[in-house]
């Protein structure tokens, strides 16, 4: 059956037997065992010369051959639980039994598995082909979803990209991309799409419960063709490009001001990280970025935040507070710089956008093909109220009438 170690092939199988059971009783130094014997190995590893346990009975169900197990060394002995395997396979049995016969029925369990949920996910995600008229969604609404279809729907429009499959920033930052998203799914403009793979989501008793928001690929609405879906984006388009003379500018300057906020958000964010202090933007720190953005174009609060951060940075390294003290001071100073600058009537440089962050498709669809801005949408201040009436700054009324 199984061969001799070449270092006891000088033994009968007599010996070696002798030689074992003198090992187990332990009354020989081993020492002398292996002096005795004459075998060429460390008293401490002579056991790993003895050959294998035979378990008569246990075959593996593949090779058909009987299985062994190495024997334990004496110190082992009393807690020894024999690990049975096939010395030809390896099979060892049990849920994890890395034998190549085990490895592809467990292959085989998986893909059937991924089918059957694929089946659940197509049967949940069906189409209904429902149709859907582009006013009856707020203008914000719109926005996004041609912000997003542009940079990630396919050439036919048969699916949008995931969020983490694309190549674009949809929104300034990616909290904000989560509420896109979100907010996409549950007016319907978009649908999951039988396309997704099962680990995009994660299933409750069998059923998909909750989808990953960055992984998820979308339908265009509930379309049941792609031509439905094309037209409905060209309906879209074009409602767009004409919504800022038609819409009240009331309805659209606190969407301008909600984007805006993002960006600042982002650039914060981008500035923060630099310097390694910690960042959570929360209300307070909103506040402040939307104060800010009241008169003051978003590439002027870039200014207002880039000092900021350069003043929380030195504060920490000079004063020797601590890091989230030295953070904390950030909102706080962009508010006061914010003031003087409103009270002294400053002249404020106007920052250009961070490489690292570049224009989000959301920003274009609304600066460019909504509100018609040229360049980077973060030149021009929010102008529905102005503090002053400082000419540098019109009213939107006076705007719209030119
Ligand atoms: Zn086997
Ligand atoms: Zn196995």
């Amino acid at each position: 059956m199984s061969s001799i170690h070449e270092k006891l092939a000088h033994l009968s199988l007599e010996q070696i037997d002798q030689i074992m059971a003198r090992y187990y009783i332990g009354l020989d130094p081993v020492k002398r065992l292996v002096e005795e014997f004459r075998i060429d190995v460390y008293p401490n590893n002579l056991y790993s010369l003895f050959p294998p346990k035979i378990h008569e009975g246990q075959q593996c169900p593949y090779c058909k051959i009987t299985l062994i197990s190495i024997m334990p060394s004496k110190s082992e002995l009393q807690t020894y639980v024999p690990k049975p395997f096939c010395p030809d396979c390896g099979h060892q049995g049990g849920e994890h039994c890395q034998c190549i016969s085990c490895g592809q029925i467990r292959m085989i369990r998986e893909e059937e598995t991924r089918v059957q949920k694929m089946e659940i996910i197509f049967e949940a995600f069906k189409p209904s082909g429902q149709k859907i008229e582009s006013w009856d969604f707020d203008l914000e609404d719109l926005v996004y979803f041609l912000a997003y279809v542009r940079i990630g729907a396919n050439e036919d429009f048969h699916f949008v990209e995931s969020l983490d499959g694309l190549e674009q920033q949809l929104s300034p930052n990616r909290n904000f991309d989560e509420q896109v998203i979100q907010r996409l799914w549950q007016k319907g403009l978009i649908a999951i799409h039988e396309l997704n793979t099962p680990d995009v989501f994660t299933f409750i008793d069998g059923k998909p419960e909750r989808f990953f928001t960055f992984k998820t690929k979308w339908r265009i609405g509930s379309f049941l063709t792609s031509q439905e879906a094309r037209n409905f984006v060209k309906e879209v388009e074009d409602y767009i490009r004409e919504a800022y003379s038609s819409q009240d500018r009331g309805d659209i300057l606190p969407r301008w001001e909600k984007i805006a906020i993002q960006e600042c958000l982002a650039y914060l964010q981008l500035q923060m990280d630099d310097h390694n202090l910690p960042f959570s933007p929360g209300e307070k720190t909103e506040m402040v970025l939307k104060d800010a953005l009241q008169g003051y174009s978003i590439g002027q609060v870039f200014y207002f935040i880039w000092g900021a951060v350069q003043n929380a940075a030195a504060f920490y390294q000079r004063d020797g507070i601590s890091i989230h003290h030295a953070a904390n001071t950030v909102p706080g100073t962009i508010q006061r710089r914010v003031e003087k600058a409103r009270a002294g009537n400053w002249n404020i440089e106007t920052y250009r956008r961070d490489r690292r962050s570049p224009q989000s498709s959301v920003s274009q669809v609304f600066y460019t093909t909504l509100m018609k801005m040229t360049g980077q949408g973060i030149e021009r201040p929010i102008l529905f109220s102005p503090p002053s009436d400082d000419p540098k700054t019109p009213r939107i009324s006076e705007k719209i009438k030119e």
